[in-house]
């Protein structure tokens, strides 16, 4: 783009406008002035020139005029001197210079025409006067250089009366005197004396005569028909124009002769010829005034446009945002306060540009939700532009202390942020002070002493100090101060609706802050522990494997969980729960370094991200660590409960494994943690995969084992001890024709447990076993009861009385007919499990517990709970008879049990001797082989039908 500045100034518009003002303005009088000075003095010159001309026809003719009559009275006296005297007439009259000495006599007789008399003219010499003759006998009269060129020169001859006779005489002129030589003429003008038309007389000049001759005759006419003329006559002839002044002379009075006629004439007359000359100079004149008014015009509106050019250049650039160039206007005129207006604008511009520049800026980063450190990194150091300020800050409150605050400060001058300082915070000062006025403007010193978090910005110089309040929620959350130099000017009123809007940007970028912060904190951290969630331990967990497998190193992976958590909610309840987890993150914190991550992955799973932790001793240590904290008790409320942990630890990095992989792996060595007896540390070896992809084989059969219905119920007989008769059966589940690798109903069922599958299936044992009593009672088999086995897990998951009270009705079971065969754990199953027991009691089915003895639950739940039979477990029965011990503690619990009113049954009752013990102890039932082994149900009925009182033979043999 070619710049305005060096452009021609016409190629502005208002510049030509202007240009052709100007010069119009000066030619114009210009050139009028000199056209009618021009007109005026062509007049006043033609007029010189014309009475010039007219005065020397005039005077010469007035010459011969007088010459003629000094003629006449000169003849009249020789006439009347003497009557003699003609005879000397002639040589008296050649004496004189006037006459030639010719003369000619003429008798009155003799006819007077022959001598060139008319009659007119005879009259008038007969009436006394003289008459004047014009001959053309031409006589030698010296030479008459005044006719030079005339073809015909003509005699002038004077005609009159003698007195007292009849004769005329006629004299003849002397031509040569009468008109004169051509030397009287050299300082005149040219002249010539005729007879008009054109009957040439004498002529003063040689030059051209004849065409001047003849221009003379078209003169003649003209003066005729013009008559009496101070006009100049203008003739012009083949070479060249002529300008003529005639003078007539008239005769006929005197002479009775035609008039003379004189003519003065000059072929260039001196003043119109030399201004006709000078004429050229004028139009040079007004063309060189008209360059000249152009060339000033061109200079004036160059000097006038140079400075609008240059605004007209810097409106541009203000237009393309540059506001650094600033325009000087060096003149003493309005341009120069054009100028000034300008740059005051341009200034004014610039800092509101750099206020809209750094309010977006501000927009940027919080739609870009940074951090507001971030934000206020990009902010400060962009104040100074914004309200020209010496220095400023942001002090924001902390939000878990409101009496502390941190203080992000900016000096320009220092080019850098300062450190960020913690202060003590006064909110309620500050919400009354600003109540009052909603911006503080406080002198440096007083701000510094009154308010800490100024402090720093009076120490480097600000002589005052502007405070607005950041507000978050209607909340003091913060305080925008701003220092000001005492050089500047006004800080009042400097940019103060600019630091408000700062300060309202800011307020709302602190409560989007703190909003988007409990977003993100919501979406990654998890709300109990404040510590990462799985989401963005996921997340975290990928970063530092991919940047382990880039650069050669190796992380590792601690998966830890909670030893009997699950206890602490149950008996203490979750409030007490949450504290523990806390508190177990917390410690958790503490065991590793700032590096590595602490995530809680839910419940009470844990996980810590070792990076760079390839050496097996130092994580053996941090995991012993681990362990060690989290062994330690943890007291909550009164309470203090003492949890340990399983650790698994994998390392990732080095083979390139996927996150599932190492999340599997760490998983894995933590259950084997666990079965190993938990409160210990597991590495993953690979070998583990292969028993864990056992076990995920093993419950991927039983899901399918229930959806297919390939599940069977078995049926032990329950014997009265004393008398033999069938008290009720057990109901056992099998899985006919399972896989090989299944195992037998403790290890399935136990798998079942674990993976929560036996809710399902307990569902449908129960249901299975309902439907069962049912049809044999139908069929007329008379048992008692079945007992079903029900896993905590049912208690403490299921609507499981609901479930219970629809398998009853749907098979129109009596709940005296059904017993519920629990295990100690549900007491360690929390309080849904238990509510459960309770609401079991509530419809009528009997409750046994399992096992009994083997758990480790204190023997107050069988006081408090609707329990109704106890089934003592079959490592008790085993050393009976014959250990001592082994038959005290059956006897103590056979004792105990009748004595809370318990059914007792032994279970695992093997041999006859058992029996017989038993029955003596007072035991209520027997199970075992001694009396059957589990039967199917088809079998079993058959059992029952040839049952009577003692176990048959047969079926002590099946199983
Ligand atoms: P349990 O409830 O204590 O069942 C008694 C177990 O002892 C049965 O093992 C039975 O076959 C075995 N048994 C009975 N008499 C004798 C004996 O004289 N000598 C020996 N050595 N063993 C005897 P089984 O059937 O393998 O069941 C194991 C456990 O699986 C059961 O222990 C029970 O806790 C659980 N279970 C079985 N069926 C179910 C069920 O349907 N639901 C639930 N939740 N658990 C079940
Ligand atoms: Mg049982
Ligand atoms: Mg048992």
């Amino acid at each position: 783009m070619a710049s305005a500045h060096d452009a021609h100034p016409l190629q502005s518009r208002v510049a030509r406008r202007l240009f052709v003002v100007f010069v119009l303005c000066a030619i114009v009088p210009f050139v009028a002035t000199g056209a009618y000075a021009m007109l005026e003095i062509g007049r006043v010159a033609a007029g010189a020139d014309s009475a010039r001309l007219g005065y020397a026809a005039k005077s010469y003719a007035l010459e011969v005029g007088n010459k003629l009559t000094i003629a006449d009275e000169t003849l009249r006296a020789m006439l009347a001197d003497d009557e003699f005297a003609t005879a000397t007439l002639p040589e008296r009259l050649r004496r004189r210079p006037l006459f030639t000495g010719r003369v000619q006599w003429l008798d009155r007789d003799v006819d007077a025409g022959s001598a060139g008399l008319d009659a007119e003219r005879l009259g008038a010499v007969l009436a006394g006067n003289s008459v004047l003759l014009l001959r053309d006998t031409a006589t030698k009269d010296g030479g008459v250089d005044l006719t030079n060129g005339v073809n015909r020169p003509l005699s002038v001859w004077l005609a009159r009366q003698l007195p007292g006779s009849r004769t005329t005489v006629l004299v003849e002129l002397s031509v040569r005197n009468l008109w004169g030589t051509i030397d009287e003429f050299a300082d005149r003008a040219n002249l010539a004396i005729y007879v008009a038309p054109a009957r040439l007389l004498a002529l003063s000049s040689t030059e051209r005569p004849a065409e001047v001759i003849a221009g003379l005759g078209t003169l003649a006419s003209r003066q005729r028909a013009s008559g009496e003329s101070r006009d100049l006559l203008e003739f012009s002839t083949a070479h060249g124009g002529y300008r003529a002044r005639v003078f007539d002379y008239p005769l006929a009075r005197l002479f009775a002769a035609p008039s003379l006629r004189v003519a003065a004439w000059e072929s260039e007359p001196p003043l119109t010829a030399s201004f006709s000359t000078r004429q050229l100079v004028f139009p040079a004149l007004m063309l060189a005034g008209l360059l000249l008014a152009a060339w000033l015009a061109v200079r004036q509106l160059q000097r006038q446009l140079q400075p609008l050019n240059r605004l007209v250049t810097a409106t541009r650039r203000i237009a393309a945002r540059d506001f650094d160039t600033v325009v000087r206007i060096e003149s003493n005129d309005e341009f120069r306060e054009l100028g000034d207006a300008f740059a005051g604008m341009q200034a004014a511009l610039k800092r509101e540009f750099a206020a809209v520049d750094a309010m977006a800026e501000v927009d940027r980063l919080l739609l870009e939700s940074r951090g507001l450190e971030t934000v206020l990194d990009a902010l400060l150091p962009r104040m100074s532009r914004v309200v020209d300020c010496h220095s400023a800050s942001v002090t924001l409150v902390d939000p878990m202390s409101p009496d502390r605050a941190r203080v992000f400060e900016y000096v320009p001058a220092l080019g850098e942020s300062l450190p960020v300082r913690r202060v003590a915070f006064d909110p309620d000062r500050l919400q009354d002070r600003f109540a009052r006025s909603p911006v503080l403007e406080l002198s440096g010193r007083d701000a510094g002493e009154d308010f800490g978090f100024v402090s720093s910005l009076a120490e480097c110089g600000a002589k005052r100090v502007r405070l607005l309040p950041l507000r978050q929620d209607n909340a003091i959350a913060g305080v925008l101060a701003l220092g000001f130099d005492l050089e500047q000017a006004d800080p009042e009123s400097a940019g103060r609706d600019h630091s408000k809007e700062l300060a309202d940007r800011l307020s709302v970028a602190l409560s989007n802050l703190a909003h988007g912060d409990a977003l993100y904190r919501q979406a990654h951290f998890d709300s109990l522990t404040g510590l990462p969630n799985r989401q963005f331990f996921h997340k975290r967990l990928r970063v530092d494997m991919e940047s382990a497998t880039a650069g050669g190193s190796t992380g590792a992976l601690l998966y830890i969980d909670l030893d009997n958590f699950k206890r602490v909610n149950d008996t203490a309840g979750h409030a007490s729960g949450d504290e523990l987890l806390r508190i177990a993150a917390q410690r958790l914190g503490n065991c590793c370094r700032g590096e590595d991550m602490v995530a809680r992955l839910g419940g009470d799973e844990f996980a810590i991200v070792v990076r760079d932790g390839s050496n097996a001793e130092e994580l053996q240590q941090i995991a012993e660590r681990v362990l060690a904290t989290l062994a330690a008790p943890i007291r909550v409320g009164k309470r203090e409960h003492l949890v340990s942990a399983s650790v698994g630890i994998t390392l990732f990095g080095t083979q390139g494994e996927t996150l599932e992989q190492v999340l599997k792996h760490a998983d894995i060595a933590m259950y084997r943690a666990k079965d190993s007896g938990r409160n210990r540390v597991v590495f993953f070896e690979p070998e583990m995969n292969a028993r864990i992809e056992a076990r995920v084989a093993l419950e991927s059969g039983l899901q399918r084992a229930l959806q297919d219905q390939l599940f069977e119920l078995y049926y032990q007989p329950i014997v009265s001890a004393q008398d033999s008769r069938l008290a009720g059966a057990e109901a056992l589940l099998r899985w006919p024709n399972a896989p090989a690798h299944i195992g037998g109903p403790a290890t399935f069922i136990g798998a079942a447990e674990q993976t929560g599958l036996i809710v399902g299936i307990g569902e449908w044992a129960l249901d299975r076993a309902c439907s069962q009593l049912r049809e044999w009672r139908a069929r007329g088999l008379a048992l008692p009861y079945v007992s079903v086995n029900v896993s905590p897990r049912q208690l403490a998951e299921t609507q499981f009385p609901e479930v219970l009270a629809r398998a009853l009705e749907r098979h129109g079971i009596q709940p005296r007919d059904l017993l519920l065969e629990i295990t100690e754990g549900v007491f360690a199953e929390g309080e849904a499990a238990q509510a459960a027991l309770k609401a079991i009691a509530r419809l009528g089915v009997r409750l046994a517990i399992d096992d009994f003895g083997t758990g480790y639950s204190s023997l107050g739940y069988l006081r408090t709970f609707p329990i109704d039979a106890v089934k003592i477990d079959r490592s008790f029965i085993t050393d009976v008879p014959g250990n001592e011990s082994a038959e005290k503690l059956v006897e103590t619990i056979l004792h105990m049990g009748q004595g809370l009113n318990k059914t007792v049954i032994a279970e695992g009752v093997e041999t006859p001797e058992q029996a017989r013990f038993l029955r003596d102890a007072g035991c209520d039932s027997l199970q075992g082989y001694h009396i059957a082994r589990p039967m199917a149900a088809a079998t079993f009925g058959e059992w029952m039908a040839a049952y009577r009182g003692a176990p048959p033979a047969a079926a002590r043999q099946a199983g």
